[in-house]
């Protein structure tokens, strides 16, 4: 087993411990779902936390047992330029912005070399200059360069644009994605599926139901993809909620979603609200989601928006993935995020050691790739 004396900033959490045992647990709190609207609404509101996360981590060891994984990964964000300004958007930049960039094709190879990186994100702003076919261009050429790479590219938003940008469908993007070389439709761009929130504070770009219809699409031509939620600023319960069913309603039609990715929103310069959602409020929409979507097989604790200390903590609370290492994220970093824009395989380790469960190291597709046990 390996090991680490590498303590988390907000110290050890019992380490080797959990926060529940399954002798506290009775078999039906394990096979749960489907769960009523009220109930769904109750487990944001008042449910009592502790009894909250003890189901949704017997959901999680039910599945998994003790096993918590990660993936080295690289997230790629080839520029920030954007056409679009999304109202809670800190990344994006306009031509002669001080924060604007644009990277290379040779500057993203040469940071996906290194053999120790099994995955590739690559999502960034939508600009014509990083256009269809220069998109396209880059998944073949990281191909080409690492036939064996998990590449997870493009969210529903930049599909749509590459859409309209070239006069196809969008399920002809789609197709010549995977024919490039793309493994996986990264979850973003989802937000809160709510009109209403489309329209106070994304109404440029597309909303809750063309998200859904090109993730439909995707999993029907045999293209997986992931889910976000955005939290944290002025969505209701209700919007979490029917968020939440309307991606398990779209899961059991066309199953094709592998991970599940509650997002806290970073409130940066944007002034949409004050402060990082609380912690409480994050571990309350992680157990929800991991009760709520049970015909989704992951739910990730994504460290770079939730803070590593709540992340450790979500891994009691029915979260089964901490996404990865990330090499040189850049989202978040401009959202003023505070988190590290990278993280080491053996932090990683440790934070899940940390949670009482076990690390493993796993690939872009959940194959594990390293496996501890006690
Ligand atoms: S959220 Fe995406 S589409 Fe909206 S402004 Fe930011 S980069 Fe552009």
């Amino acid at each position: 087993m390996r090991q680490a004396s590498l303590d988390l900033p907000c110290g050890p959490i019992n380490p080797r411990k959990t926060l529940f045992t399954m002798e506290t647990l009775r078999p039906h709190d394990v096979a749960s779902p489907p769960i009523s609207f009220d109930v769904a609404l109750r487990y944001l509101r008042d449910f009592p936390l502790l009894e909250l996360g003890k189901r949704a981590f017997a959901v999680k060891r039910a599945r998994y047992g003790d096993q918590v994984t990660f993936v080295s990964n690289r997230h790629v964000n080839p520029t920030n330029l954007c056409v679009y300004s999304c109202r809670f958007c800190d990344y994006a930049a306009k031509n002669g912005d001080a924060h604007a960039y644009s990277l290379t094709e040779e500057e993203i190879l040469q940071g996906l070399e290194n053999p120790v990186v099994h995955e590739a994100h690559i999502v960034g702003g939508l600009w014509p200059k990083w256009g269809f076919e220069r998109s396209l261009g880059l998944v073949r050429r990281i191909r080409a360069a690492r036939p064996e790479l998990f590449i997870k590219a493009f969210t529903a938003v930049e599909v749509a644009y590459f859409a309209r940008m070239e006069k196809c469908t969008t399920r002809e993007v789609l197709a010549a994605m995977m024919d490039a070389g793309v493994d996986l439709l990264p979850g973003g761009g989802a937000e809160v599926l709510s009109d209403r929130i489309h329209q106070e504070l994304y109404k440029d770009k597309i909303g809750p139901q063309a998200w859904l219809d090109i993730h439909e699409k995707a999993h029907a031509l045999g293209l997986p993809s992931n889910a976000t939620l955005l939290f944290g600023h002025i969505e209701t319960d209700e919007e979490i909620v029917a968020h939440l069913f309307k991606l398990r309603a779209l899961q059991a039609r066309t199953p094709g979603f592998q991970s599940f990715i509650p997002l806290a929103y970073q409130p940066g310069t944007t002034q949409l609200v004050a402060q990082l959602a609380a912690p409480e409020r994050c571990l309350r929409v992680i157990a929800a989601s991991r009760l709520i979507l049970d015909n989704i097989p992951h739910v990730k604790a994504y460290w770079p928006t939730l803070q590593i200390e709540t992340a450790v903590t979500a891994l009691n609370f029915g979260a089964d993935d901490l996404d990865g290492t990330l090499g040189k994220e850049r989202i978040m970093q401009l959202a003023e995020t505070g988190s590290p824009e990278k993280l080491s395989a053996d932090f990683l380790r440790t934070m899940i050691r940390q949670a009482g469960q076990h690390p493993h190291q796993r690939d872009g597709a959940y194959r594990i790739l390293e496996r501890e046990v006690a």
